[in-house]
């Protein structure tokens, strides 16, 4: 039976009602934007709440808390902080070999067997090459009927930077929740299911969004949790929707010298597309991101090349707005095409990379444990405009309520930098990631030990991800 305490017959209405307070400042926003008609209201909107709302917002989430009973249960955090204690030592063995020996994606074969020795060994049911996918995998443990949470663990790095992005840390983070909510059924603290999910390519936006595909996290667990290293501890990291492209001109060969005027220039296509991408940011959001390279720029100076491509990522900060530079971007292709005489052709990847959608009720319990701990928060305002990548884990924030804070690992070094690679494989960066997971854990034993609890995490999931894009 559970026992944390949960107070489940508190004021229904003062909850329904702050979280409708909260939630309708989401239904105020416009969720797609046709660019021309309104520019203002999506300048407005640029998915960052406004300034002068926050205080309203913070007070809404401290009432409802009160009275979601959000106390520290002494007994579950005993059960926990000894769990992670006990697996310390070898979870940082773990982050050090994953460190050293860093593998890219979807050939992440090492992590793979390492991660899925060492869960079977704990007492998980594995599932090696999960889903069809060779780096993947599922580690369950259930100590009966109960809600089921699901965390994410990630394991590949990047070409000339090894573990640039610390998800050595994210690997063995993944770990340390699984172990400690494990710790929390086997004692019987709590009733349920949790599953934690190899999530490989996370570099390359495959992993989640294949799994997401094949119905991995739906037809498994109720809710998705998952951490990222990062400079600063961030429970609202806002993560943007990323779509990306290739473009191909196609001309005619010819003599480069001897006989240009019978050569059609599909290098020239290229140069103007760069000048119109270029003028066309003119008329983009500030908040919208177009970026490339040449990966074919022609074979030789003394032929005019007959064949140029191109890859380039547009960013939103919703997925549902980058339709509105997609079609300009297009525009751009064409237009290079006209003017050059040349032939084009692109190719968008089958399902864009979405924007993240923090779940308010867990990043602010997950915000609480760690404040506990002595870590401290910009407000959500700093947050919401400090920047931000992207993460296949967006998908799954639209199919369930999830969360992906970051937490710092004491560097003032960005993700993807060779000094941030260097700070991935301190003590200090694992002494973080165990404090880290201590707090996601806890935040996830709240969603078994309270139906009231998860209502309203489900109630902002439904609030904050439109019924007809949950998919
Ligand atoms: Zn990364
Ligand atoms: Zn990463």
């Amino acid at each position: 039976m559970p026992r944390l305490s949960t107070d489940e017959d508190n004021n229904n209405s003062l909850i329904s009602c702050c979280f409708s307070n909260l939630f309708s400042r989401n239904r105020q926003q416009p969720t797609s934007i046709s660019a021309d008609a309104d520019q203002k209201k999506a300048y407005a909107y640029s998915a960052i709440p406004a300034m002068d709302r926050l205080p309203a917002y913070e007070d809404c989430i401290s009432q409802t808390f009160k009275h979601l009973d959000i106390k520290h249960n002494s007994v579950l955090e005993g059960i926990v902080e000894k769990a992670l204690a006990q697996v310390d030592s070898e979870l940082r063995a773990i982050s050090v070999d994953l460190h050293e020996h860093t593998e890219l994606s979807m050939k992440e074969k090492h992590a793979h067997d390492l991660l899925t020795s060492w869960l079977e060994e704990k007492g998980f049911v594995v599932t090696r090459h999960a889903y069809g996918m060779e780096t993947a995998f599922l580690a369950e443990f259930s100590n009966g009927p109960g809600r089921r949470v699901g965390i994410c663990s990630e394991y590949d790095g990047l070409p000339g930077l090894g573990q640039g992005c610390g998800h050595n840390l994210i690997a063995i983070s993944g770990l340390a929740t699984a172990i400690g909510i494990k710790a929390a059924l086997e004692q019987g603290e709590v009733s349920g299911k949790v599953v934690l999910f190899g999530t490989p390519a996370e570099e390359l936006s495959i992993g989640k969004i294949d799994l997401v595909g094949k119905r991995a996290f739906q037809d498994n667990v109720d809710t998705c949790l998952m951490l990222h290293p990062s400079a600063k501890d961030q429970q609202y990291a806002q993560m943007i929707a990323v779509h990306d492209v290739k473009v191909e001109f196609f001309g005619k060969p010819t003599h480069a010298s001897a006989t240009p005027w019978e050569g059609v220039n599909a290098l020239d296509a290229m140069v103007q597309l760069w000048n119109n991408i270029s003028m066309m940011r003119q008329q983009l959001m500030p908040t919208d991101r177009v970026h490339g390279i040449v990966t074919d720029g022609g074979l030789a100076p003394n032929v005019i090349p007959e064949h140029t491509s191109a890859f380039f990522f547009v960013r939103t900060p919703k997925y549902t707005e980058l339709k509105r530079v997609m079609d300009k971007l297009e525009g751009c292709f064409e237009a290079a095409a006209i003017a050059t005489g040349c032939k084009v052709k692109w190719t968008w990847r089958a399902i864009p990379t979405k924007d993240v959608v923090q779940n308010n009720v867990l990043a602010s319990t997950y915000a609480t444990y760690m404040e506990k701990a002595g870590i401290s928060f910009e407000d959500r305002y700093t947050q919401e405009h400090s920047g931000g990548g992207s993460t296949d884990m967006g998908n799954v924030s639209y199919v369930m309520p999830a969360i992906h804070p970051m937490f710092g690992i004491h560097t003032t070094a960005s993700n993807h930098t060779i000094e941030f690679t260097k700070a991935a494989g301190t003590p200090q960066a694992h002494r973080d990631t165990m404090v880290a997971s201590q707090a996601l854990a806890l935040t996830a034993l709240h969603v078994y030990s309270s139906e009231q609890y998860f209502d309203a995490v489900k109630k902002d999931f439904n609030d904050t991800v439109p019924l007809d894009e949950q998919h």
